[in-house]
């Protein structure tokens, strides 16, 4: 099958259509400065990498390592669209159950600062002006504490 360029057409490689050569990205490298797939298939192909485990796995590492990013920027989302987010977490209870108990997790165990303030405050109203020193204070005697608890259970063992 010819690739190049035929009048105003060529065949695409990916799904082996005579195509328009519009249908096809440019690329300057290739010799007849058009992409050897055409434009579905082309995105048909970024939509399958978008998808693939290892990246669903480098998204979720991404997503573990800015949890505060992500939780604030779902929180927006569901600012800017309740009845969507009422409608996810109706459909989704479980998911969202464990998703929050997950994120509480590791919000706790890296001492973050979301946690220390909720901490700080504990009847929930948030503390605005909190200081950014006192919660690195807080931050510390956390780990002194969890430093001692660690000394204690090693004896025990
Ligand atoms: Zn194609």
């Amino acid at each position: 099958m010819n690739r190049q360029l035929q009048g105003n057409g060529k065949w695409c490689s990916g799904c082996a259509i005579f195509l328009h050569e519009s249908e096809f990205w440019r690329c300057a490298a290739k010799p007849d400065g058009l992409q050897p797939r055409c434009k579905r298939c082309q995105r048909a192909a970024q939509r399958a990498r978008a998808n693939t485990a290892s990246t669903k796995q480098k998204r979720r590492e991404w997503m573990n390592a800015n949890l505060e990013r992500v939780r604030r920027s779902a929180r927006e989302w569901a600012r800017r669209n309740p009845d969507k987010a009422a409608k996810w977490r109706m459909e989704n209870t479980d998911k969202f159950r464990a998703a929050e108990v997950k994120s509480r997790k590791i919000l706790r165990d890296e001492l973050s600062d979301s946690y220390i303030k909720r901490l700080l405050s504990k009847n929930g109203g948030g503390l605005p002006n909190l200081p950014h020193s006192l919660v690195e204070a807080k931050r510390v005697q956390l780990q002194i504490h969890r430093f001692i608890r660690s000394l204690r259970n090693d004896n025990n063992q």
